[in-house]
């Protein structure tokens, strides 16, 4: 919470100054595009808040309409960022792979946790089950440490290319890689709460309790 309340907050702030080049997220995501020899992802505004993102299977790059139209530095930085994740497609980024690969895998384990703990707890403390439900959890624990490495790598391509383009001014760089350092430490804070989670989960059923 204090995490995502820290990103909109730095979001707000850099929204209120306007880029000295005056383009746009869409200019920034097509200018980036095209330096980075993609030709093949569709840039498309769609509504929300911060609902920016790229869909490597569509090859569509989904700006929201606060990033879209904005000539703000927050603003690039989002549509930036989310054109890091197509230049990292198109370079077959190997985290980026390792990542799309296990989201069923960390879906199914975080849906299915739950549930096979508390069948475990209910079968008389089955305790090969409980330990099969912690291990299905610390799938979606391992799903978030692999999206880290992913998130940095988008946002340091993005501004890389920004600042080398001259997009951004040399006082503007500064204050995109706030907002994206910002965005990032979502995806940490989200990390650290799964594992605390999965550290509950040891701590109250793992270990050894041979009642039966
Ligand atoms: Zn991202």
């Amino acid at each position: 919470m204090v995490a995502s309340s820290y990103v909109n907050r730095t979001f707000k702030h850099y929204d209120q100054y306007r880029s000295q080049s005056g383009v746009t997220g869409t200019d920034a995501a097509n200018y980036i595009l095209q330096q980075s020899g993609i030709s093949d992802v569709g840039v498309q505004k769609i509504s929300g808040n911060l609902t920016d993102n790229y869909n490597g299977k569509t090859k569509v790059l989904s700006l929201s309409e606060a990033t879209a139209d904005s000539t703000s530095v927050a603003a690039i930085g989002v549509a930036a960022h989310e054109c890091g994740h197509a230049v990292q497609d198109k370079k077959n980024y190997w985290p980026m792979r390792i990542r799309t690969a296990i989201v069923p895998l960390a879906n199914i384990g975080s849906t299915a946790a739950f549930p096979i703990i508390l069948i475990g707890v209910l079968l008389s403390w089955n305790q090969t089950l409980i330990n099969l439900g912690i291990a299905a959890f610390s799938l979606a624990l391992l799903f978030q440490l692999v999206t880290l490495p992913v998130e940095f790598n988008a946002s340091h391509r993005a501004l890389t290319i920004l600042s080398e383009g001259g997009v951004l001014s040399s006082e503007e760089v500064p204050m995109v890689r706030k907002v994206l350092t910002a965005a990032a430490l979502t995806y940490v804070a989200a990390a650290l709460s799964t594992f605390l989670q999965l550290l509950r989960l040891v701590l109250l059923f793992g270990g050894n309790r041979n009642d039966n």
